[in-house]
Formats: C-alpha cells, sequence, structure tokens
C-alpha cells in the first residue's frame, strides 16, 4: 500500500495509490506528464482533487510540480538514489536494534504471516502485490519498533525507493527478496542483535546492487495507458 506523509483518505488516497503503484510496477515512467485534466478523467473526480492528490505526491517527493507547466512523476538522479539507501541503512539498522529491545514472542508471528503473504505472491508472480508487500515488510518492522519517528522517516524513505527501483532497477521485477526476509526473521526471534543488523544492511546493499545507477532515464509512455 501507499503510504503517505500525510493523512489521506477517500477519492485522494486512492489517486495517490494508483499512481503510485503504477510507478512502482514501471507503467507510468520517471518524467511522464501528468496532465490533470486527463486524471480527472480517468478517476471521475474533479481536477481540484486532482491537485490535492498531486500535492501530497509531492510531498512525499515522488511528483514534481512546476509551476505554468503542470505535474510530473519526479526524476530522481542517481546521487539522490544513493542517498536514499544510505540513509536507509541508517535507518533500518536502528529499526532493528529498537525492534529487538521490544517486540515480544506473541508478535513474531505477524512477521511469520507477513512473509507467508510474500511468498504467495511470489509464486503468483503478482507484481503489485509483491511490490507493496515488499516494502510493507519494512515498514512493518518499524512499526513493531514502536518510534513514530522512525516510522516517518521510512514511509518516506520506502515511497522514494520504489521509484527508485523503478527507474533503475536492471531487471522487471521489483521484489525484495522473501528469503532475506526470512532470514532477518530468524535472527529477530533469535534476539541476535548484530546478526540481524548484519542480514538488514546485506539485504539493503543486495538491493541497492541490482539497481543500474549508470542508466539513463527511460522514455515516457502514455499516461492513458499506464493507469487504466
Ligand atoms: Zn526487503
Amino acid at each position: 500500500m501507499y503510504h503517505s506523509k500525510e493523512t489521506v483518505t477517500g477519492p485522494t488516497a486512492e489517486i495517490c495509490e494508483r499512481i503510485w503503484l503504477s510507478i512502482a510496477e514501471k507503467r507510468l515512467r520517471p518524467g511522464a506528464r501528468l496532465k490533470e485534466e486527463q486524471l480527472a478523467e480517468i478517476f471521475e473526480v474533479s481536477r481540484a482533487r486532482v491537485r490535492q492528490a498531486l500535492s501530497v505526491l509531492e510531498s512525499d517527493g515522488l511528483v514534481t510540480i512546476v509551476p505554468n507547466r503542470g505535474a510530473f512523476v519526479a526524476e530522481p538522479g542517481v546521487d539522490e538514489a544513493r542517498d536514499v539507501f544510505h540513509v536507509r541503512k541508517q535507518i533500518e539498522a536502528r529499526v532493528v536494534e529498537r525492534l529487538i529491545d521490544r517486540i515480544t514472542d506473541a508478535q513474531i508471528p505477524l512477521l511469520q504471516a507477513h512473509l507467508s503473504k510474500e511468498r504467495q505472491a511470489d509464486q503468483r508472480g503478482d507484481t503489485s502485490a509483491i511490490i507493496r508487500l515488499s516494502g510493507g515488510f519494512h515498514l512493518l518492522l518499524a512499526e513493531l519498533a514502536g518510534s513514530d519517528f522512525l516510522f516517518g522517516i521510512l514511509r518516506d524513505l520506502i515511497s522514494r525507493s520504489s521509484l527508485i527501483t523503478a527507474m533503475y532497477r536492471s531487471r522487471h521485477l521489483h521484489n525484495c527478496g522473501p528469503d532475506e526476509h526470512a532470514a532477518l526473521i530468524e535472527h529477530i526471534s533469535a534476539r541476535d542483535k548484530p546478526g540481524a543488523t548484519q542480514i538488514m544492511l546485506n539485504h539493503l546493499q543486495h538491493v541497492e546492487d541490482e539497481l543500474d545507477l549508470t542508466a539513463e532515464a527511460p522514455t515516457t509512455r502514455d499516461l492513458r495507458q499506464a493507469l487504466v
């Protein structure tokens, strides 16, 4: 699911979710123009509603709004991509530490249940579920770590990561890999802080290594084709 910094509900949240998913699934390319009028038609809502959704996506770093020109899917540069992964490593190492300090035995099945959903989506080859669940796993760790502060930062970073992955991933599927998540759960259950932290750092490095940070931005595709 798309996790915005702002609290949005109803049609605005749905528009944000669908645009985010289209970006994450590479149907909507970085740099693509997001025409208000066309979006209003596609989603059958007012232009004011579309503007509201675009402004939420802008504050999450997924959309760039250029005065007098309109809204575009953001195009994070190679440096920003590296920065996002650099910061994710710091934040998620801290999340793992905090989580191991406070997770109860009764909460471990929550992690396992999430993992089995990931595996099922993987087997079905359900790309949108894979994208939602793999980001969701990292957010679940942050949620169980009990820090609103870390959760808020990570939510922002995960949104940006989806865009960066859509833009720079050399292979077509966005998949954190349930096997590495399984190893993480094992070390979290054993309350092994150094082991779990190391697995998290290696895992994020693997995801980053699969990005081609020398690639040029891909070409833009049609808005309607991407969203309908
Ligand atoms: Zn992952």
